[in-house]
């Protein structure tokens, strides 16, 4: 079953030269592996623009005067933060530390929204004193907390509640959030305790709600149902932020599945402008949506084995990408410059073969791509793996005493490293003696 278009899950722009090489930003793959090295993260800017621009522009067209944050998690070095705030989106942070980043790569506090589950006393502090546009209540103890932090530095912080809507969008369970046992936000009864607890405070200003149900959603029926849930709660309050979710098509086939941002966009705003008006406004923050496609990882093969599966072994994996690992999540790779199934020179057809692609870590769960389709992988190999840009870099760690790998923005032709690869003397850096 050949792909209609190799190239359905690679970055705005990826193209093959005249011997069928990947080029990415008009760089070749292979020629970014050998210059930077692998593993190495790669982002396409103009893809990462591009997506900002979509969003923006959907929800100038569909409900003028909402903003869009980019949750950065999904991908937090300066490089993209900046792309993102320069493109006029807001950010979303879930820690002090998320928190010092978005203020390092220039984004203005009253653009920052701060959330999390279990903020501790500093973090909402360090908040306070940025002057951040909300703080997004989670809990009933943070309540007490962030009006006395706020008391304590004569401030009025502006604060949304957030709310499990206790609906599920079709998603894995690591990663799906607004079921009524979630450990996120607040329940339907305990909400009106808290509403009522922050409209005591005078060091507290209530501008609205926020959800946010969940991660990699493909149906948007959800959002409707979780407007409706949650609508009750909206009385005389004036800003209704929807969360993320938007998911991104990891492999060929779910391409068909994806709905386009316009229509995501087009839905939220529809099921809050039916359900609640047209004077609620709207706030939104996409994470995967807004970088997944933008990012790939480059790889270079080891060893491929064979015994009952064709094993090809390349020099990173669980460290560079835990999703696998985490959801079982599916990817497909390639050989840089040979992709299959394609026509050789001769006519002939290269169909590939079922390989499974491994990384370098000691754990047998330690997948990148449980079946991709590869022309007769071998050592020295460029593999790629595309939709990489969200999760991947954010969750990378040193397990196996691995570095951690560069990002390198590609564009016109041209790369630059904006994140250095890790060096081995820094794996101890931290150790005292
Ligand atoms: C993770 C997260 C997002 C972004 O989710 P995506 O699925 O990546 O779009 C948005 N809001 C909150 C509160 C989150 O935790």
């Amino acid at each position: 079953m050949a792909a209609a278009d190799p190239l359905a899950v690679y970055p705005l722009g990826s193209a093959f030269d005249e011997e069928g090489r990947l080029l990415l930003g008009g760089c070749r793959a292979t020629d970014l592996a050998r210059e930077h090295g692998t593993p190495a993260y790669v982002v396409v800017e103009d893809d990462l623009r591009a997506q900002a621009r979509a969003y923006r522009e959907a929800f100038d067209r569909h409900a003028p005067g909402s903003h869009v944050s980019f949750a950065s998690k999904a991908n937090p070095c300066t490089a993209v933060l900046r792309v993102l705030e320069q493109e006029g989106l807001g950010c979303d942070v879930a820690s002090g530390g998320e928190l010092a980043l978005a203020l390092h790569a220039g984004f203005a506090p009253d653009r920052i929204h701060v959330h999390g589950n279990a903020k501790s006393e500093a973090e909402l502090a360090a908040a306070v004193e940025a002057g951040v546009r909300h703080v997004v209540l989670d809990g009933l103890d943070e309540i007490e907390r962030l009006a006395r932090v706020a008391a304590e530095r004569g401030r009025v912080q502006p604060v949304l509640l957030r709310i499990t809507p206790d609906v599920r969008g079709d998603t894995h369970d690591g990663i799906s959030t607004g079921q009524a046992e979630s450990k996120f936000g607040f329940g339907m009864d305990d909400a009106r305790v808290a509403l009522d607890r922050v409209r005591g405070h005078a060091g507290l200003r209530l501008d609205g709600l926020h959800f946010h149900v969940g991660s990699q959603l493909l149906e948007l029926d959800v959002f409707r149902r979780a407007v409706r849930a949650v609508a009750p709660l909206m009385d005389g309050l004036g800003e209704l932020n929807l969360g993320g979710g938007l998911g991104v098509a990891y492999t060929a086939d779910q391409v068909a599945q994806l709905p386009s941002v316009d229509a995501y966009v087009r839905e939220k705003v529809a099921a809050v402008r039916d359900l609640l008006g047209d004077r609620v406004r709207i706030g939104d923050e996409p994470g995967r949506s807004l970088v997944g496609r933008a990012g790939v990882t480059l790889y270079t093969v080891q060893t491929v084995k064979r015994n009952v599966v064709t094993w090809v072994g390349v020099d990173g994996g669980m460290a560079d990408n835990l999703r696998p690992m985490l959801y079982g999540a599916r990817y497909e790779a390639q050989i840089a410059d040979r992709f299959a199934p394609r026509t050789a020179a001769d006519g002939t057809l290269v169909p590939g073969a079922h390989a499974r692609v491994t990384g370098k870590h000691c754990e047998s769960s330690d997948v990148v791509v449980a079946d991709a389709l590869l022309d007769a992988p071998r050592a020295g190999d460029v593999l790629v793996t595309p939709v990489t840009g969200a999760y991947g870099y954010a969750m990378s760690n040193t397990y196996n005493g691995v570095p951690r790998p560069p990002v390198v923005f590609v564009g016109g032709g041209r790369s630059r490293v904006v994140v250095r690869r890790e060096r081995v003397d820094e794996l101890w850096a931290r150790d005292v003696d």
